[in-house]
């Protein structure tokens, strides 16, 4: 029988580009929802819910979702440090996907960064660039805020890596000196760059979105994924097993 799937957002762009992919994958939609709509009986009656809505949502979304104890994607993002840590810890009552980005390429630019952060180390001043359309509202991206965390996890790696002399890693810019960039403009769907530049050459790891329906399709694969899944937070490294 078909995954019976309960969207959040429905209206939006990104809400209209899953309910293409869910038809294209097979899935049921059984309730596309927007802001005023009633959540408890859509999700009582779904086997998953996709939320690509406003973070304002999130907190109740959870609360609904854990009451009935559906599974979770959360593809929505512009929540703060504070917001992520307070509702994760509620989100891993039920399974739950929760990713700023669903796009494969991104998540293996996630990978490249962490790489290129470990390979080129501290003398490398690092920039992070984004550019979305006109009406995205929050800035910096999700995508860009986790390129951001990516690096400075491994810099401070590196710095207790150096501390107790393991690496030969030196450079003189602290972790908190990587700058990052948001643009607005157009149609853009989504561009990131990560720019490590040192005297001499310049690295530049680059992803362009032109489709929405990348994440979307993503996100449909998270859905599907989830099911199977036991109560906890997840990301879409763990779907595509890239962990
Ligand atoms: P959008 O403004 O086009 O659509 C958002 C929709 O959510 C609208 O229809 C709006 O009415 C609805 N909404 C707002 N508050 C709501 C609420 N409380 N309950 C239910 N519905 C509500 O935005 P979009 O471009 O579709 O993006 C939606 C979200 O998805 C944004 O946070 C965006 O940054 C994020 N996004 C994530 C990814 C990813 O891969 N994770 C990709 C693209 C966009």
């Amino acid at each position: 029988m078909a995954l019976k799937l309960c969207l959040n957002g429905a209206k939006g762009r990104m809400g209209q580009a899953v309910l293409a992919a869910a038809e294209g994958a097979g899935l049921h939609v059984c309730a596309a929802i927007d802001v005023g709509d009633a959540t408890g009986p859509a999700i009582a009656a779904c086997d998953v819910i996709v939320d690509f809505s406003s973070h304002r949502a999130t907190e109740s979304l959870i609360a609904a979702a854990t009451q009935h104890g559906k599974p979770l994607v959360i593809g929505t993002t512009g929540h703060s440090a504070e917001d992520k840590a307070r509702l994760r810890p509620l989100a891993a009552a039920i399974p739950c996907v929760w990713a700023g980005n669903f796009s494969v390429g991104v998540n293996l630019l996630f990978a490249l960064t962490r790489r290129a952060t470990q390979v080129l180390g501290g003398d490398y001043d690092v920039e992070v660039l984004e550019m979305h359309h006109r009406f995205k509202k929050d800035a910096p991206s999700g995508t860009a805020a986790r390129l951001l965390e990516i690096i400075l996890e491994e810099r401070q790696l590196n710095e207790s890596a150096l501390r107790h002399g393991r690496h030969g890693i030196t450079g003189e810019r602290s972790p908190s000196e990587v700058g990052i960039h948001a643009l607005r403009g157009g149609d853009v769907v989504g561009d990131h760059t990560v720019m490590f530049a040192a005297l001499g050459e310049r690295l530049e790891l680059t992803h362009k979105a032109s489709d929405r329906g990348i994440f979307a399709r993503g996100a449909v694969r998270a859905a599907q994924w989830v099911v199977t899944q036991p109560p906890g937070v997840y990301d879409m490294q763990d779907v595509l097993g890239l962990t």
